[in-house]
């Protein structure tokens, strides 16, 4: 599959692009201007990284993605220290709100499907306050039956929408993808997690210092301790990289020391 110029490689066996956020936005009018229906859209990070390696499915679903980026500091510290590249941290909500900037100003077309309905009422209101003009074409809640998906899919290709963000959560968004994506006639689909939340400001982004010093994680853990989990699978990721690195060593000194 082509990706333009943007080079793909792999951390952990998880696939991940060598890409910056104005090369991210080029690939993107790319795909909204192409033939092709469907093209995914995700965001790695650690806790992806072992859910991949423990799900060939998920994993071959990732694979296909047309456009995979660097969500989270783990990612970008393991391709520079694994494989000595440089890749820009790309938050799932920093892409999302770009591509809204772009589709306000080309006029592309956005669906929003995910979160609770206040927070998903409460974030497409506080878009549309962002980016005056922007076309949202339709949203709906992320807690809809199984019996009502097929409603929801014919409402999404009734509205014409180019884009489609979906803000299910990690890997439920992903799973629903997989499943439905043959039948949505959309161009780009955006994996979005919890987005919505904190577009609507329920729930609120780490300050900025944390941000720039790409500790979000650690805030989060703090405010939100449902979320142990995401250090239970960066501590894994941590050994994973070290062991990874350790082998490469080993390779390496094993090679010279024939020579
Ligand atoms: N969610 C949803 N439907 C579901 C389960 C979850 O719409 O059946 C939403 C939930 O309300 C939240 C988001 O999915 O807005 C999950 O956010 P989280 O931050 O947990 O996802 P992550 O970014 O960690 O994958």
């Amino acid at each position: 599959m082509s990706r333009g110029d943007i080079q793909r490689t792999r951390i952990l066996g998880a696939p991940i692009d060598i890409v910056d956020m104005p090369g991210a936005m080029e690939r993107v009018n790319q795909l909204v201007n192409g033939e092709k229906l469907g093209n995914t859209i995700f965001a790695l990070n650690p806790r992806k990284v072992i859910s991949l390696s423990n799900n060939s499915s998920l994993k071959a679903f990732f694979e296909n993605a047309a456009l995979i980026i660097a969500d989270g500091y783990g990612i970008v510290i393991a391709a520079r220290w694994l494989l000595g590249k440089k890749i820009e941290r790309i938050t799932g909500i920093d892409l999302m709100l770009s591509i809204c900037q772009l589709a306000t100003a080309k006029g592309y077309k956005i669906f929003i499907f995910g979160a609770e309905e206040r927070d998903n009422r409460a974030a497409v209101e506080k878009l549309r306050v962002m980016y005056p003009g922007i076309s949202i074409v339709g949203r709906s809640n992320g807690y809809i039956p199984k019996e009502d998906v097929f409603e929801l899919i014919e409402k999404i290709n009734e509205s014409k929408a180019d884009i489609l963000f979906v803000a299910l959560g990690s890997p439920k968004q992903e799973n629903f993808l997989e499943e439905y994506l043959p039948i949505l006639n959309v161009k780009i689909c955006q994996g979005i997690g919890g987005a919505l939340e904190v577009i609507s400001e329920r729930r609120k982004r780490a300050p900025m210092i944390y941000q720039k010093l790409g500790l979000e994680w650690v805030y989060r853990l703090i405010y939100n301790p449902s979320r142990y989990s995401n250090g239970k699978y960066l501590l894994i990721f941590l050994v994973k990289l070290l062991k990874c690195k350790l082998l490469m060593r080993n390779n390496t000194s094993h090679i010279s020391s024939n020579h």
